[in-house]
């Protein structure tokens, strides 16, 4: 097993953000993690990355209990990830940003910069190198977030919404983009709320109902489970809306 979750819960004073979750990630894996806005699903992946302490539950890499270590430990064991809300270093041209990530595996500037080419060729983004950070828009700094994250030579890598804010056209193209990242033997954790999304990527999902698992299983099982149409509509809505598809209810196919 290469990562594991035991029973994490992450309370903000007496309000359980995340209840109890456990979760395993098997080489190999896609797992996509879903549920309405406020689910806990960004606040059980930072429990995962350690950006976030967990109030209790443990995390394991590889059979190793790391639920203490620093996002930077995580890192250095083969642990990387984007965030929700692009983390671009303004100042920086988008080459100098995926060498940061280079920089955990190699203390030489040449070495870093040699790595972070070849992740800026490989996301397709090698003519953007020497623009400032800056001049990029949405699609362009949600795929830096992803090149940095590869430049730290990952096992694991965990996308948080690394397609929200994009256009159909784009969300094929990272779609792409994340099964060249797969095939290339990194297993991965998407939160993402276009089922499309993980529809044509995640090989498991688990949903997420105000901070606790509600439902696991395959794309095709979890969406057309009632629990989960009841949480992302509200049972009442979820009858109403009866003989739509679960793709259609939860935000519609892209087209
Ligand atoms: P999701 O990513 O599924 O949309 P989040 O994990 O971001 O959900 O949030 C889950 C719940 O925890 C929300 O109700 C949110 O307001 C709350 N929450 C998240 N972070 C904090 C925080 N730092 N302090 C207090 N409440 C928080
Ligand atoms: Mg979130």
């Amino acid at each position: 097993m290469l990562l594991e979750a035991r029973g994490i819960t992450k309370a903000f004073g007496s309000f359980k953000a995340v209840d109890d979750a456990s979760v395993t990630l098997e080489q190999g894996d896609i797992l996509g993690l879903i549920g309405p806005n406020g689910a806990g699903k960004s606040t059980f992946f930072n429990c995962l990355t350690g950006d976030l302490k967990t109030s209790s539950g443990r995390v394991l890499f590889e059979g190793r209990d790391i639920t203490d270590f620093t996002p930077e430990l995580r890192a250095e064991l083969g642990l990387a990830r984007t965030f929700q809300v692009p983390q671009t270093f303004e100042g920086m041209t988008v080459l100098e940003n995926v060498m940061i990530g280079a920089f955990l595996r190699s203390s030489h500037r040449a070495e870093a910069e040699t790595k972070a080419r070849a992740v800026l060729e490989r996301v397709g983004m090698s003519r953007l190198a020497d623009s400032p950070a800056r001049s990029l828009g949405t699609p362009g700094r949600k795929r830096l977030e992803i090149a940095r994250a590869l430049a730290t030579e990952p096992k694991v890598l965990l996308l948080d919404e690394a397609m929200a804010g994009l256009n159909a056209h784009e969300v094929k193209r990272a779609i792409d983009l994340v099964r060249d990242i797969h095939r290339s033997g990194i297993t991965l954790v998407i939160v993402e709320h276009i089922m499309e999304v993980i529809m044509s990527l995640a090989s498991r999902v688990m949903v997420f109902h105000q901070g606790k698992e509600i439902a696991r299983g395959s794309p095709l099982e979890v969406t057309s489970n009632p629990a989960v149409i009841a949480a992302y509509l509200g049972t009442r809505a979820a009858k109403a809306a009866a003989g739509h598809t679960p793709i259609e209810l939860m935000g519609g196919p892209i087209t």
